[in-house]
């Protein structure tokens, strides 16, 4: 975990480095710290200007990498305006992220969902892998990623949401099918996996209640909440005072929803999760605050919601 950075130590890196992703998507002012990842990268940046050896160009992406006799020695990169060659004494060390961001390698490969719904950088094109397969290396687990379930935003795109304190999730036929609280890579697996046999479409739904507010009990997104009224407009967050009404609204069958919300707060009368063993897990218990996994969801005091949640990869419009 790097150390945070206050800006005030150098203010020139806040501008020369990815912003937070509250700030990409939402538009956010920078923060006065770098924290996580940019510190990280900022203590870098930091700790390059001790070697005056080293040259650090940004915006210039690999694009190809040079062969001599069966044996890569360089490669090619380019600004957008000049390409220019870099000869390698030694390697050339691919670390360019994944290609979550091209579309056209997602599909060439068999990776399920869009670029829109990716959080990672922009500039994760592929490229790297490009020309590594272009010099003739091996390739695999290429369809392979890290999922985690996503809540859209209003921007239509969507990102993690980890971290529930309440509410359920339910499929197309107003039925559970997880444990919510699960790791969320186990989660995004499961939802790929059930796609993949034909059991579930997206998106599904989390279904609350008002308890804590109309804002989805979720601890953790990456991208920060905006105002509940855009959510409301985009048709992403519903509201009813029935589950009939909400079953309508989200296109569910009314009697399912309902028979699977007696159910899950049957199962918190009895403070276990017979049907998908939330709770029984350490990880599920990382985010209630001391208290049980097992939160009803009542009618009586409050207003029924439901949000939708796509995995953060595989969506339908
Ligand atoms: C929202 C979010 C939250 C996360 N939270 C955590 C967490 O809490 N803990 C954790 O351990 N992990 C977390 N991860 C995962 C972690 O961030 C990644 O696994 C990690 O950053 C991958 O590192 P990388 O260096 O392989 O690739 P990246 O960090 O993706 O970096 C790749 C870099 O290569 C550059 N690039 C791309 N193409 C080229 C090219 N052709 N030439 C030159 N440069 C190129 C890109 O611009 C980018 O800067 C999170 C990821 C996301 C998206």
């Amino acid at each position: 975990m790097p150390k945070p950075l206050p800006i005030a130590d150098d203010p020139e890196l806040n501008e020369s480095i990815r912003g937070p992703l509250g700030r990409e998507r939402n538009g956010d002012a920078l923060p006065d710290m770098l924290i996580g990842g940019r510190a990280l990268v900022g203590r870098f940046l930091i700790a390059l200007r001790k070697f005056p050896n080293v040259q650090l160009h940004r915006n210039t992406p690999l694009e190809e990498l040079v062969v001599e006799d069966g044996v890569v020695v360089g490669a090619i990169v380019s600004n957008g305006e000049e390409r220019r060659a870099i000869r390698a004494r030694k390697g050339v060390v691919l670390a360019a992220g994944g290609f979550d961001q091209n579309d056209e390698m997602r599909s060439k490969y068999g990776v399920p969902g869009a670029a829109r719904d990716s959080m990672g950088p922009w500039s994760n094109l592929g490229k790297a892998h490009q020309a590594g397969i272009a010099v003739g290396s091996d390739v695999d687990l290429m369809g392979e990623a890290w999922w985690s379930p996503g809540l859209t935003h209003p921007d239509g795109r969507s990102a993690f949401a980890l971290c529930f304190t309440a509410g359920i999730f339910v499929d197309q036929d107003g039925k559970r099918f997880t444990n919510e609280y699960a790791p969320y890579d186990r989660l995004g697996r499961e939802v790929i996996d059930r796609m993949e046999s034909g059991d579930m479409t997206l998106p599904f739904w989390m279904i609350y209640d008002d308890s804590r507010g109309p804002v989805p009990p979720v601890g953790a997104t990456n991208v920060p909440f905006s105002a509940t009224e855009e959510y409301v407009e985009k048709g992403l967050w519903k509201t009813a005072d029935t589950l009939t009404g909400l079953a309508e609204q989200i296109g569910v069958p009314a009697e399912a929803l309902e028979a699977t919300v007696a159910r899950f707060n049957e199962l918190v009368v009895k403070g276990v999760d017979e049907d998908f063993g939330r709770g029984d897990e350490p990880y599920d218990l990382a985010f209630t605050g001391g208290g049980s996994a097992l939160v009803p969801i009542e009618k009586a005091r409050s207003t029924l919601h439901s949000s939708v949640s796509p995995t953060s990869a595989p969506r339908v419009d």
